[in-house]
């Protein structure tokens, strides 16, 4: 197949959006009660190419809370600092087969317990990171975060002391991991470390920057800084293959053929690797727990441009 030319991207998104912004199925996330508030008709789709440009439709301003598609980018730093090997090693790489916020996945297999995308290998991921205090912890896990988005990114604090008034669950998590010995730093810091990287805001164009990171072998395309080694992209994006959807993760590479995150705060990054991201925004999930808008127009986007990775779809 030819390079896609601009005119067609650009026609793809406003095709995508034409065609799912009225579909009322789904609904927004409630568990991190103020999530249940943010306006659920809101939808944006932002294409981001390798080298930059960005083919958007919809809601491109609204801060929504990063939620899990901050986790792969917490992995990328991992493996930045310590290589894949260390994910592998003392975090895992299966898909669970379980909820994302399943602690019965810790106990089944102790020892491989888990992955990054999931809220238990997600924790330990913020536990590895070399730092001297629970600040120095957070600035990197933050300033990363920043690293990928090319920008400057507020924490809705709204959000960090929602989540953090309910988070019995993913306290539960850090307690059983620093049990089986498989949490690298104290379990209240690494929870609240944790969460905060879940609250940071981002709009939907930022998320397209992120994935375009990954996309165009870790360099980031508005910065041009090298936040993740091209030999390590691979690693990265295969976990996201397999585990990126929630229980859904199966079904999703069956229909799209394409590494993916989302997030319960409605947003989903897909990336084509070498060529381009796909990034949209809208809360109302599935009861998987994915965007419901979003996943029919990174579907439907990969579909028209033929792009998933087993084959044209
Ligand atoms: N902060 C959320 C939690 O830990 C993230 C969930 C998600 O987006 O999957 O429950």
């Amino acid at each position: 197949a030819g390079a896609i030319t601009p005119e067609q991207y650009q026609k793809v998104v406003d095709e995508a959006y034409a065609k799912f912004k009225g579909v009322k199925d789904g609904a927004n996330a409630d568990y991190i009660p103020i999530l249940a508030k943010v306006p659920s008709d809101m939808f944006g789709i932002a294409l981001v190419t390798r080298d930059g440009k960005v083919y958007a439709a919809g809601e491109q301003q609204y801060e929504f809370s990063i939620q899990s598609v901050s986790k792969p980018f917490t992995a990328s730093l991992i493996m930045a600092e310590q290589g894949p090997a260390a994910i592998r090693k003392k975090i895992g790489v299966e898909p669970t087969g379980l909820p994302f916020n399943s602690k019965m996945a810790l106990e089944l297999y102790p020892a491989r317990s888990v992955n990054p995308l999931v809220n238990a290998g997600a924790i330990a991921a913020v536990s590895m990171v070399e730092a001297d205090s629970e600040e120095d912890r957070w600035n990197k896990v933050y300033n990363n975060i920043q690293a990928f988005a090319a920008r400057d990114l507020q924490v809705l604090e709204e959000v960090y002391e929602s989540e953090m008034s309910e988070v019995w669950g993913n306290r539960a998590i850090a307690n059983l991991l620093y049990n089986y010995g498989r949490l690298y730093a104290d379990p209240e810091e690494s929870l609240r470390v944790y969460t905060r990287q879940c609250s940071i805001g981002i709009n939907t164009r930022d998320l397209g920057i992120m994935g375009a990171t990954l996309a165009n072998e870790g360099v980031n395309p508005i910065t041009n800084k090298k936040l993740l080694d091209k030999e390590d992209v691979p690693e990265l994006l295969a976990i996201m293959a397999t585990a990126g959807f929630y229980d859904e993760s199966g079904e999703w590479m069956y229909r799209s053929g394409l590494p993916a995150k989302t997030g319960v705060g409605g947003g989903i990054v897909a990336v084509v690797p070498g060529k381009f991201a796909i990034a949209t925004f809208s809360p109302p999930l599935n009861e998987a727990g994915n965007s419901v808008r979003g996943l029919k127009a990174i579907n439907h986007i990969a579909g028209e441009l033929g792009v998933g990775l087993y084959g044209p779809n």
